[in-house]
């Protein structure tokens, strides 16, 4: 197998996490009225959970790729995002 197609493969693999979203809320919350659509949590987000929306603003493509690693909400400059589970 090449080296690219073992990374892609690994990009693709869903990531290891302890919580389970299937019973519950979502793992993170997005105010839309606060974001600015800056893309932060887009960009900083390892699992790709984020895929931006029409007009740039985060949706949960991937929820269950969410590992809670706080990345996203200590770094979205306008406090729009709060998780569920911490
Ligand atoms: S970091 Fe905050 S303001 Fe920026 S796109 Fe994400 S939710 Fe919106
Ligand atoms: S907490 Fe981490 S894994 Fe979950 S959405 Fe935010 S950046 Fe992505």
């Amino acid at each position: 197998m090449s080296d690219a197609k073992s990374t892609e493969q690994a990009r693709r693999k869903p990531p290891q996490t302890k919580y389970d979203y299937s019973q519950g809320p979502p793992p993170v919350e997005i105010n839309l009225s606060w974001c600015k659509a800056c893309n932060i949590c887009i960009a900083l987000c390892p699992t790709q959970v984020f895929e931006p929306d029409r007009d740039g603003k985060p949706v949960l493509a991937r929820p269950e790729y969410c590992t809670q690693c706080t990345l996203c909400w200590i770094h979205c400059p306008d406090l729009a995002i709060t998780s569920n589970y911490k």
